[in-house]
């Protein structure tokens, strides 16, 4: 009550702080696989490695090979708004996956996270526990960046309960991964799940890919959606003022029953964009029955100066400047080549 209690504003603490912003960076385990992800494809990374246990709650370990933190900058890669990757002048012009600096502070906050790596200098390592931080110590690895995060959530009860089970929590890991495995083809993805200790079970694998990027996602299509698709899917490149489209669009004929193999990106970061998923069914519209889902992998590509990432924390959604011209370009470069391969209207076949 207003009139006899006074309202006392108050600066919340980091941690108060980190656990709020966690909230819309980390949603499940896999919104912390996608995030460690990213962080290693920005550090340049040709071989990443996921582990996880227990659909990733009680622990999410991702390896990789890349340039590495010096140890005199762990405390700061922990601290809230510290990237290495923008300076903050240009918000539409980003290069990376990450650019925030709220990924590894957020799961320090809402997991016990260790962080072991080597730059040029010795390697070390940091601790960080509900927000806080233990002192730098030496530590063992030969190169690059492993993060360890354990019993996410434990420090927020309340999310905890909203999780699914541990297998639903899995396959939604898996999907991160094949998304981001997809976008970088040159890398190598180990996905392994280590629940009950040990070195587990590789669940999914996918060897780095070498060629020009055509061959390189071809190859790392089969291997991720198989060779059926692969020997379905017709390349697509198309230029229209601006935007690229490229990547691999399957004939109506390998269609699906539901849209679970539409996988869409935009300047490399996997997108559920309403927009693209709109362009896409639109452009199979006169090939397929309305029960039946074409299948694609598609990447547009345009000056970041062109479309806005900074939409949500998640960065799953996009902005385009022209709108109208991305759904033209989509549209009519797949309704080309789809009817190029020979496909009329309106034929297709039951799964
Ligand atoms: P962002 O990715 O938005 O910069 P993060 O909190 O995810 O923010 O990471 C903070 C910083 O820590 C990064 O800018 C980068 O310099 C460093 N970093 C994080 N993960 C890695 C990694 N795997 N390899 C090398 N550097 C990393
Ligand atoms: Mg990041």
């Amino acid at each position: 009550n207003i009139s006899t209690h006074r309202p006392v504003i108050r600066q919340l603490d980091d941690a108060a702080i980190n656990r709020i912003a966690a909230g819309e960076v980390v949603e499940r385990p896999a919104s912390a696989v996608k995030e460690l992800v990213e962080n290693a494809i920005d550090a340049g990374a040709t071989r990443i490695e996921v582990a996880y246990a227990d659909g990733g709650k009680t622990l999410i370990r991702v390896s990789d090979d890349g340039c590495g933190i010096e140890g005199a900058d762990l405390p700061l890669a922990l601290s809230r708004h510290a990237t290495s990757k923008i300076d903050g002048s240009d918000l539409l012009d980003i290069h990376t996956f990450g650019f925030r600096g709220e990924a590894l502070p957020s799961l320090g906050a809402v997991g016990r996270l260790t962080i072991t790596s080597r730059a040029e200098g010795d390697a070390a390592q940091l601790r960080v526990a509900g927000g806080e931080m233990d002192p730098v110590k030496p530590a063992a690895l030969s190169r690059g960046t492993v993060v360890e995060l354990r019993d996410l959530f434990y420090a927020t009860p309340a999310r905890l309960k909203f999780l699914r089970t541990d297998r639903a929590e899995a396959q939604a890991i898996t999907d991160v991964v094949k998304r981001l495995a997809m976008a970088e083809p040159h890398i190598g993805f180990t996905l392994r799940d280590v629940s009950g200790g040990g070195e587990g079970r590789v669940t999914f694998q996918c060897p780095p890919e070498n060629g020009d990027l055509f061959d390189a996602l071809h190859a790392r299509l089969s291997t991720i959606l198989g060779r059926d698709f692969a020997e379905n899917a017709l390349p697509i490149d198309a230029l229209r003022e601006g935007f690229r489209l490229t990547g691999y669009a399957a004939l109506p004929t390998y269609s699906r029953g539901a849209a679970v193999a539409q996988f869409l990106f935009v300047n490399g970061r996997p997108v559920r964009d309403k927009l693209l998923y709109g362009a896409l069914r639109g452009a199979y519209a006169d090939f397929l029955s309305r029960d039946r889902h074409p299948a694609a992998a598609l990447f547009v590509t345009c000056d970041p100066k062109l479309v806005d990432v900074n939409v949500h924390p998640a960065k799953s959604e996009v902005r385009f400047r022209e709108p109208g011209l991305v759904r033209g370009l989509i549209v009519s470069s797949l309704r080309h080549a789809l009817a190029e391969a020979g496909h009329r209207a309106s034929s297709t076949v039951a799964d």
